[in-house]
This record gives structure tokens, sequence and C-alpha cells, in this order.
């Protein structure tokens, strides 16, 4: 298992870069480094949000359609979040909803529970709505200050009852055959030996199981049905044929929830009639692809340098015999930069100012156009995510959670939302017309649409502020200092 390799890919017809042969990739010495770096493109989802417009008699039909990309985060509450208590909380003054008031010094708060501790020193939990607006306000302010407890995965493989790959079909004829494993069923166009298939399985089940037990609150789960969906492909013109762009190792096609990869970007070989793995077989592709469908529901909500960021991170993370290693990410950085090194040099990185506000045009614009940028730009992702992860503040990914967990909680809202219209479609009187508007009489109780949904500017004014989490109170100047002293202090000079 390779992951210098990562972010190349077999164009070799397609030259460029004139990247050397490595005759001593790590893992596998006998490897052939591939010719060109990989532009992992994830293909431009339509809306995963359901479009819910109106447009007639009634107030909450108004004309506005959900939009893709950044949503506006208002409140940055996230049930989720337990912080942790630090030495001594002093006592203070509070008051219930009721007006009544208190003195008691907060233990902890999840987000929805309050525990205090009162003077004697019992101490009592309280539901969060049962306190005044102020006090409610305080506490959001309280909990935003305290140090979140992450605890990063040693190391993560996939369950071992998920593991046992089925074969569900094998037709020579059409070249298609059907894998199942707990989580997966995946279609190749050639016919796996054993031991590939097992490859492939663990290592599909240790990425799907690595985005659970990432600090980010994934919750990874199938767009649509009960398995998550991807097609190996024989041949790149195939690949090409049914959506991968050009220059692309593997696609997550967000529409069809289901992610390509041609053989080539895995390194297979065929043993009789059946394929193997071969000298410089390399998942980090696949890793990189499984990353994005397993964030799926995350993705329109996050700019392009963290979805390929956190692909990229995932994909260079040292995984062997279906077990990923989080606590030798750094392993993996090293491996990866000397890999850029042999391959041609490492990349410079794209300035942050430019990179924050990129729209996803100017993104794909990119992909499509500019090779040597394209490269800078997945460098620079992986840099940040990296840099969040483990270099920044004390080195345990405050920040990045935070944001996860702030992103989410508009992720959540939405979702949320989405229920509830669906509920309120069903109710008697409500007609929903054929472009997807509804109407219904007047004195029905419309869902309230969250703060993000509510204006054309929102979701850039959700990107502005949530980046501002990461950012917390630095400038995108005084960030890449720190950047780059960070990693110089682990010799890495860029
Ligand atoms: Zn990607």
């Amino acid at each position: 298992m390779n992951h210098g390799e990562h972010g190349v890919h077999g164009g070799q017809t397609q030259g460029g870069l004139g990247f050397a042969k490595s005759p001593k990739a790590r893992g596998s010495p006998t490897r052939k480094v591939r010719a060109l770096p990989a532009i992992k493109i994830r293909c431009l989802l339509p809306s995963v949000l359901s479009v819910s417009s109106g447009g007639g008699r009634f107030p909450f039909e108004d004309k506005m359609l959900r939009r893709l990309s950044f949503l506006f985060c208002g409140l940055m509450v996230c049930a989720c979040i337990q912080a942790q208590l630090p030495a001594d909380e002093p006592l203070r003054g509070w008051k219930t909803v009721e007006g009544q008031a208190f003195e008691a010094a907060i233990v902890s708060f999840d987000g929805t529970t309050v525990t205090f501790r009162v003077r004697n020193g019992q101490r009592s939990p309280l539901p969060l709505a049962r306190l005044s607006p102020d006090d409610q306000m305080y506490l959001d302010e309280w909990q935003k200050k305290q140090p979140l407890k992450i605890v990063l995965p040693d190391v993560v493989g996939g369950d071992p009852a998920s593991l046992q790959p089925e074969v569900l079909s094998e037709d020579e004829r059409n070249e298609k055959f059907v894998y199942r494993t707990g989580h997966f069923e995946f279609e190749s166009q050639g016919k796996f030996t054993q031991s590939l298939l097992r490859e492939v399985a663990r290592n599909f089940e240790a990425t799907y199981e690595l985005l659970k037990a990432l600090p980010w609150g994934i919750e990874p789960a199938p767009a649509s049905g009960e398995y998550f969906r991807a097609r190996l492909l024989r041949t790149r013109s195939v690949y090409e044929a049914e959506g991968g762009p050009k220059n692309s190792g593997g696609v997550y096609l967000g529409r069809e929830k289901v992610f390509l990869v041609p053989f080539e970007s895995i390194g297979l070989k065929t043993v009789g009639k059946s394929y193997a793995k071969d000298d410089d077989f390399d998942t980090s592709t696949l890793v990189h692809e499984l990353t994005h469908q397993m964030m799926h529901f995350w993705l329109n909500y996050l700019p392009q340098w963290v979805v390929e960021g956190t692909a990229e991170y995932t994909g260079i993370l040292p995984l062997k015999t279906g077990r990923f290693r989080v606590s030798a990410a750094k392993t993996g950085l090293r491996d990866y930069l000397e890999h850029l090194q042999r391959a041609g040099g490492v990349p410079a990185p794209y300035p942050l100012e430019e990179l924050f506000p990129m729209t996803n045009e100017k993104w794909n614009e990119i992909l499509t156009s500019n090779r040597t940028m394209s490269h800078r730009l997945y460098f620079t992702s992986y840099l940040l995510v990296y840099y969040f992860m483990h270099l920044d503040g004390d080195g345990d990914g405050q920040l990045f959670v935070r944001y996860f967990r702030a992103v989410g909680a508009v992720r959540k809202e939405v979702e949320e939302y989405d229920k509830a219209v669906d509920e309120f479609k069903k109710q008697p009187g409500v007609e929903v017309l054929p472009d997807g508007r509804y109407r219904g009489p007047g004195g029905l109780k419309h869902p309230d649409r969250p703060a993000i949904l509510k204006s054309e500017t929102a979701p850039d004014e959700f990107q502005r502020k949530t980046l501002q989490i990461l950012l917390n109170g630095r400038t995108e100047a005084e960030l890449t200092k720190q950047i780059r002293a960070a990693y110089a202090k682990l010799g890495i000079r860029l």
C-alpha cells in the first residue's frame, strides 16, 4: 500500500511534468511512479438539497431557490459539543425563563442541558430552554470558549463483520462483476482475484470507519439505498465515457452517488482471466474518492479547499493491510513530500487570500485549464487540512473541529427543515405544483426557514463566518506566516 503515490495516476500519455521513475518508493521497491499527478476532480454536484420554492398566494411561497455551496450559519450552538470544565468555574447569578433567580456554577454544558453546582456543592442538571434568553446567550458564549476534548483515533480498520466480501454476480460476457461488503456494493468490469477482492473490500470498509472515527462529525451514510456504490472501470476510455474528467484519477459523481475509478489508478494486472494487484497497486485514489462519498451530505456546505483537502488528507494517511494509522499522519506527510520531490518538485503553496474566497466555478476553471495551478490548489488544500489537524494551536485540531461543528449545525438545521417541509406538503389542502413549488390554504403554518436559506447572500456570509473560526483573529497573511513556521519546524520549507 503506497501513499507516496498519492495524487498520481496513470495518464502516461499526457506527459507534462516529466516525473522521474522512482527506484525506491516506499512499501514496494519495484513500484513504478506513474507519470501524471492526478487531479482528483469531484464533479460539480447538482443540488443535493431539494428545491423548495413557491410562488403564489401565500407568504411562505416565496421564490427563493435553494442555493448550492455555502450556507449561512446563524448560531454556533451545537448539541454535540461537550465542553470540558476548566478548573474552577465561579458561582454566578442565573434566572429561569420564569424569572426565578438562583446562584450556581457551571459544571458542564452539552448544548442542550447544563449541569450546575450550587453553593452547598450539590449538582443539578437543567435544560437550556429553562433558562432566561440572556443566560442562554451567556452559555453559548461560554461554550464557545471552552476547549474541546478531541481524541484522535490511533489505528482505524474495517469492522471484521463487514469485511467478508460477497460475490453477487459474475457476468463475463457483459463485463459485469458485482461484489458486496458490509457497507459497499461495487461493480467491476473485470473479475477480481480473491486476494484483490479482499484488499479492495478492506480498504473500502477502513475508509468508512475512518470517516466515522475522525473528529469531523461526518456520520457517513449512503446517499440512497442501503449501500455505498462504486464502479471500477477497466480502461481509461470507458472511465471518461462514463463521466470521468480528463486528467483525473477518479471521480465522485454526486448526482449518481457513485464513484468511478479506472483500474490504472489502482494498479491492477491480469492474471489469467482475473485481475490482481500489480506492483504499483495504490489505493490512495480509492480513499480520496471514498472520502468524498462518505462526506456526500456535507459537500455543498464546504468550500473546495476543505472538500479536496480532507480527501487528500485521508488519501495520504498511512494505510496498510486495511488499517489507517492516524497517529502516523506525519509519516504520510513526509512520504508524500518525498514523492513530490522525486516527481519534479513540491508545488508552491497557493496564496490563501485567493484560495479562501475562491468560488467553485473558479476552482473548476483552473482544474480544466492549468495543471500547475491545479497541483498547487490540491497541495495547498492538503497542507491546510494537515496544518489545522496537527500543527495549529496546541496541535489537537481545536479550530478545525469547531469549524466542522459549526457547519454541521447548519447542515442539520437545513436537513430538519427539509423534513418539516415534506411533512407540510402531506397536509390536506397543500398542493404541490408540477415545478416543485407548492401552495396551501391560508392559516397553515409553514416550517420556519433556516437563516441560511433566507437570502441570496446568506451562503457567502456563511462561508465568511465559518472561515473566521479557522482564522481565529488572524489575517490570511499572519496565518500563512504561522503555517510556514510550523512546517519549517518539521524541516519542511514551503
Ligand atoms: Zn477530490
